[in-house]
């Protein structure tokens, strides 16, 4: 059976190298006799696997000594508990700053306010006018120089790549052009993790739920700066305290062992795909060939600014609601799937993580083009 081409914006589709790898693998692990999901994780095996990808990670991203590179659980959501749990600690007063860029950080702040007192450093939940084109809320950002902090804020929240509304941002502050050098930057970069390279030394933090293009959900990467641990909230739990995690190696308590194996083996994919720099060219050129398509197209219509527009997730309506579920019907009906938008945005959404091949993009635009010819 063929595989389809699957735009879910997470849980995504996976390099199909690394589902035969694992498949090869499942029964018998390198000579071992188990599965790796068999495994005690304090056992050498395990922890050979945990390290590599460890290191793998680290090459990749280049991510400097002095941060530690934690594999927890729980997701982006709980992490947004968890993080204001380990960092409020370290301010005079709880309290931290957050730019709303759209769902998730709206959330991420909402969650924040449960521990401390959480502001909005700047937010794109309004309507905006741009080189004389409305913006509607959600899809545009705020300008770096606008962002309102508090110098003396636990941390900074940016979620860099919203996965709903389809908003990129590499535009990473140095916190002391904002006024504000001893505020750490805490970076979501859940939907678009491992998609380019990424100025790991200008954050406090980065974190990405695995599922979206890094692998398996249960798995939450978190790459933090080390003096920022060991300051957690009394009522933290221990097994999310960073200290705990980061000193037993995210073993402090059984960490989701198959999902690290399996993250470790994109890991290796990655590296065999050239590296971030090579994967991100392909990134472009994927987004670039979508997005030309729909801006000649009067059919259809794309709401994110060019100038944010992410190439990970890509928003884009009908000229009519009507023709939508036709256009789903249609489209699964030559295995391309799961290109609903998400609720709150209504549309279509197409999601073009790493693992989604130039091959896959082609096939939509024929569709799209297709489609337009019979209802336009
Ligand atoms: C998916 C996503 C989340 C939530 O992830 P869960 O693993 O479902 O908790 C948070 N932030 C961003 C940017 C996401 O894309």
């Amino acid at each position: 059976m063929a595989r389809p081409w699957n735009f879910s914006a997470g849980p995504s589709a996976m390099p199909e190298s690394v589902l035969r790898q694992a498949a090869a693998e499942m029964l018998d692990w390198r000579g071992s006799g188990m599965s790796v999901m068999e495994m005690s994780h304090r056992g050498k095996q395990f922890v050979e696997i945990c390290s590599q990808a460890e290191a793998d990670l680290r090459e990749l991203l280049e991510v400097p000594e002095h941060y530690a590179v934690l594999f927890m659980q729980g997701g982006a959501t709980a992490e947004n508990a968890i993080i204001p749990l380990n960092l409020l600690g370290r301010a005079a007063q709880p309290k931290a700053d957050f730019v709303i860029s759209g769902i998730w950080a709206k959330k991420s702040l909402e969650e924040c306010r449960r521990y401390g007192d959480a502001q909005v450093a700047a937010t794109n939940a309004v309507e905006t006018v741009i080189d004389g084109r409305t913006q509607g809320p959600s899809t545009w950002l705020p300008e770096t120089s606008s962002w309102r902090v508090r110098p003396d804020a636990a941390y900074l929240h940016v979620c860099s790549n919203e996965t709903i509304g389809g908003v990129e941002t590499m535009a990473w502050p140095d916190m002391a052009d904002l006024g504000a050098p001893d505020v750490p930057l805490v970076v979501d970069a859940s939907s678009h993790f491992l998609s380019r390279p990424m100025p790991v030394a200008k954050t406090g933090m980065i974190f990405a739920g695995a599922q979206k293009n890094a692998g398996p959900a249960g798995l939450t990467v978190v790459i933090v700066r080390r003096d920022l641990i060991g300051h957690a909230l009394a009522i933290c739990p221990s097994a999310f305290d960073y200290a705990n995690v980061a000193r037993e190696k995210s073993m402090y308590n059984t960490p989701p062992t198959f999902a690290i194996y399996i993250a470790g083996l994109v890991f290796k994919w990655l590296k065999e795909q050239g590296g971030l720099a090579a994967i991100e060219q392909q990134n472009i050129a994927k987004a670039t060939m979508l997005y030309n398509y729909f801006d000649q197209s009067r059919f259809y219509s794309v709401p994110v600014h060019p100038s944010v527009r992410s190439r990970m997730n890509v928003p884009f309506f009908l000229p009519d609601t009507a023709l939508e579920s036709a256009f789903l019907a249609g489209a699964e009906a030559r295995g391309l799937m799961q290109l609903k938008g998400h609720k709150s945005v209504g549309g279509m959404r197409a999601s073009i993580y790493n693992a989604m091949p130039l091959e896959g993009v082609v096939a939509l635009i024929d569709y799209l083009k297709d489609f337009e010819r019979s209802h336009g």
